[in-house]
């Protein structure tokens, strides 16, 4: 076994009160790594040395900030391959997935490298004569940032490159089930030359490092990417909090999907697969309810069904393979259930659902199809988070949308469509903060605001410029020259 790898706190790497083990999913005797567990003490050891490095790194230049994200971001990129491999490896998610999402963490720091330069402000007059007016915006203070296990190095990427490039100072806690890709980033942030304290890694648990920083007046801001339920504990905690704390939630998702009529039939399975299946169908903005108009219904479930039978379902790290293993045992024990779930409403599982044996202990499964499903049915309303859709038939295009837009939900959503007509109404009365027109719901660029409507999301936009508008605080300053 290798050394177990540790927490950077003030500049520093620390040992930890305990240790998380990280487990290959494709192969439950493969052990990732071992990784040092933060408590509460060191957790607040990291918010006060984030604390101490704040005022400066919130005076740093332009230059400073672009260097040190451009450095990270080159060497993301150069190490792509080996650290696509460590992904897919302690997430499951496969090589070629892996790697990808890796490159996309490169590509925003490499965007956030460049905004450090392009930020600016705006001067005017007052109303009142010979007064200036000047609008800036500041770093926050210390961002908390809080992630799930499903994208364990692209959403870090996110939330971290945004937070240094406008001069906020970082504490940052990866899900405890995947820290390896987390890690494997904080030793790359540690060596891109950043003061100490700027950039803090604690690996511990949501209800020990989590807490401590929901809890902490001096954090300054939260931003999060789970579960509904967790969101609303964080909410609560922020709001609770003295200083109340400003916070951004990107949760859940049942993300629709809708087929009509006058949908190209291979083009409509393809974003159904992709958007259902890849990734173990573990993203929130997979695409789990398939809402199809009744005149391409049976052809499109036959296509699908066909299309599905060519998955190869398999250890992540094998090449061929479509569709790793599911993340771990408790999210294979709720797919599962909800497969028991769909069944016992009156649903049909037309295709997949069994547990598969590999070379390997893994947590695998057949990608699973539910035929029949109404909309008022549970697996048409929570998220299972697994590689299970439904399928939802519709009248027309009118009911398809009623039903796209009947949910608690409103991440993504997804029109497969040969009717500009169609797709321009589609794109129009969405409820969804990401609308895709013949594409799948899973899939979105780096450089554009990213989030959701209704319960899916909370606050400002990830991603992109507009990610400012969270990791800054806006100054209005005045001046009488005179
Ligand atoms: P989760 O259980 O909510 O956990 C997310 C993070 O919150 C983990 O780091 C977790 O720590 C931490 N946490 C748990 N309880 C906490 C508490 N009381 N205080 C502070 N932190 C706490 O979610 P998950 O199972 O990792 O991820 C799956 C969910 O993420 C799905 O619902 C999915 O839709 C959502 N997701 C949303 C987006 C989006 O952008 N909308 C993207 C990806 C995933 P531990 O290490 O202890 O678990
Ligand atoms: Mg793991």
């Amino acid at each position: 076994m290798t050394a177990i790898l540790k927490n950077f706190i003030g500049g520093e790497w620390v040992d930890g009160s305990g240790i998380t083990r990280n487990i290959n999913p494709s192969n439950t005797n493969d052990v990732v790594g071992e990784y040092a567990r933060a408590d509460r003490a060191q957790t607040e050891k990291a918010i006060a040395a984030a604390k101490a490095a704040f005022p400066a790194w919130s005076r740093s230049t332009p230059q400073e900030r672009y260097d040190a994200l451009n450095k990270i971001a080159t060497e993301i990129l150069a190490r792509r391959e080996e650290l696509g491999k460590l992904l897919a490896r302690e997430e499951g998610k496969t090589l070629p997935e892996g790697i990808g999402e890796v490159a996309r963490a490169g590509q925003i720091f490499a965007f956030f490298a460049g905004e450090a330069l392009r930020l600016t402000g705006e001067k005017g007059s007052s109303v009142r004569p010979g007064i200036d007016v000047e609008i800036t915006r500041e770093g926050l203070g210390v961002v908390g940032l809080i992630t799930p296990w499903n994208f364990p190095i692209a959403i870090p990427a996110w939330k971290i490159a945004p937070a240094l490039c406008y001069g906020n100072t970082v504490v940052f806690k990866p899900a405890e089930l995947v820290p390896g890709s987390g890690h494997a980033l904080s030793e790359i942030i540690a060596r891109s030359g950043l003061p100490a304290g700027v950039f803090n890694l604690v690996v511990g648990s949501g209800s020990v490092v989590g807490q401590t920083l929901l809890e902490h007046p001096d954090v300054s801001a939260i931003s999060f990417t789970g579960s509904v339920s967790t969101g609303r504990k964080i909410a609560q905690a922020c709001v609770l909090s003295t200083p109340m704390k400003k916070f951004q939630l990107e949760m859940g998702g049942k993300n629709p999907l809708v087929v009509l009529d006058d949908a190209d039939l291979k083009v409509a399975v393809e974003v159904a697969v992709n958007g259902s299946y890849f990734s173990t169908g573990q993203r929130c903005t997979a695409s789990s309810r398939l809402i199809v108009t009744a005149g391409i219904h049976d052809r499109f479930v036959e296509a699908l069904t066909e299309r599905m039978k060519g998955l190869v379902v398999d250890d992540a790290l094998k090449s061929g393979v479509h569709v790793g293993p599911v993340v771990d045992q408790s999210q294979l024990d709720q797919d599962l259930r909800y497969l028991k779930i769909g069944q016992d409403e009156g649903a049909k599982l037309h295709w997949g659902g069994e547990l598969l044996n590999r070379e390997a202990p893994g947590f695998y499964m057949q990608p699973a199809l539910f035929t029949g499903v109404t909309n008022a049915m549970r697996i048409a309303r929570e998220e299972i988070f697994g590689p299970v859709a439904g399928v939802i038939k519709a009248r027309d295009y009118e009911e398809a949308l009623a039903i796209a837009n009947d949910t608690e939900f409103g991440l993504a959503a997804g029109v497969c469509t040969s009717s500009l007509k169609y797709a321009s109404h589609f794109k129009r009365n969405s409820e969804a903060g990401m609308v895709m027109v013949n594409l799948p719901t899973a899939g979105v660029d780096y450089h554009v605001p990213f989030g959701g409507r209704k319960g899916s999301s909370y606050g400002a936009r990830e991603q992109g410029a507009y990610a400012r508008e969270f990791y800054t605080t806006v100054k209005t300053a005045y001046t009488n020259p005179d």
